[in-house]
């Protein structure tokens, strides 16, 4: 614990809170030293031993409660609630709630944020095969994207040659839509995947990037 450390606004080291062990009663089952998360304890040899008492979180008494031999012992509650008298500190005690309270609402702000970041889809790959002789698929997807904050982007069609598409061999063509806003592109999907079905096309893949 730091030397100088408050528990709202009062020296810790003026608060008289921390357990005390007898240690004829303690049968060294280790519960307290394993329980407390703030080094309180330490076991000599087998008999638990209080070596930092101000690190002892002022109210806490769990140590005490899951003790099976009853061998540790705190003060009475009544010497905190009359410190809190004392030192009048709940004007203190709000203060502190209001900035943990702002400090929580701000991490859940940040985390509602990032879901909403994780859920926007800007841009998904296609992959389409078919017959794309006389179409005319760019044209129809160029219709699809005019006066609209979307685009086709890495168009890329692969046909084994140009006689064979024109006798109808299959071809497969691979592309990207994105927003040209960096807006969620979810509702245009639909309309892309009509466009595939309505020229006889077969959808191999669609996947978010
Ligand atoms: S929990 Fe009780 S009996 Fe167990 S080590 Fe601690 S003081 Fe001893
Ligand atoms: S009362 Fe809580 S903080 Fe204090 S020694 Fe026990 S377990 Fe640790």
């Amino acid at each position: 614990m730091a030397k100088d450390e408050l528990w709202h606004g009062i020296p810790r080291k003026d608060i008289p809170w921390f357990p005390t062990v007898d240690p004829e009663a303690c049968i060294g089952c280790t519960l307290c030293f394993l329980t407390c998360g703030r080094g309180v304890y330490d076991m000599e040899g087998n008999k638990s031993v209080v070596v930092n008492p101000y690190n002892c979180m002022v109210g806490c008494s769990t140590c005490a409660t899951v003790c099976p031999t009853q061998a540790i012992a705190f003060p009475d509650r009544e010497l905190i609630w009359k410190l809190e008298r004392e030192h009048k500190i709940f004007g203190i005690v709000r203060k502190e709630s209001a900035e943990k309270k702002a400090k929580l609402d701000a991490l859940k702000a940040r985390a509602a944020a990032e879901d909403a970041i994780a859920k926007l889809v800007t841009r998904v790959k296609f992959e389409v095969a078919g017959e794309f002789d006389d179409k005319n698929l760019l044209g129809q997807m160029q219709e699809l994207v005019e006066n609209r904050p979307y685009d086709f982007v890495n168009v890329d069609l692969k046909t084994p040659t140009v006689k064979g598409t024109m006798e109808k061999t299959p071809s497969f063509m691979s592309f990207e839509v994105t927003s040209t806003e960096q807006a969620d592109i979810q509702e245009f999907l639909p309309e892309v995947r009509d466009l595939v079905r309505r020229n006889g096309l077969v959808l191999v893949s669609e996947s978010k990037l």
